[in-house]
């Protein structure tokens, strides 16, 4: 994975790779995901790239069609 950027696009400081929690709605539920972001050490910005971007899309979808066949259970949401 390479992004062609080295600054941040809103403000133009460093841009820095960082293992990051993504957590993904669908459809009533929530995936989180661990991943190696580019983050803004100013702003906080975080730049995913292309695949990245497609991979929330397809998870996303799958939470939506409830096709959790491939994601592993930790836990179940409430809301109160
Ligand atoms: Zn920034």
């Amino acid at each position: 994975m390479k992004l062609n950027l080295d600054k941040c696009p809103v403000c133009g400081s460093e841009l820095a790779m960082k293992e990051t929690t993504k957590i993904v709605h669908g459809g009533g539920h929530t995936a989180t995901l661990n991943l190696a972001v580019l983050v803004c050490s100013c702003c906080g910005k975080r730049l995913y790239s292309q695949d990245q971007v497609r991979r929330f899309d397809e998870i996303r979808a799958k939470l939506r069609d409830n096709d959790i066949s491939e994601l592993e259970i930790i836990g179940q949401s409430f809301r109160a």
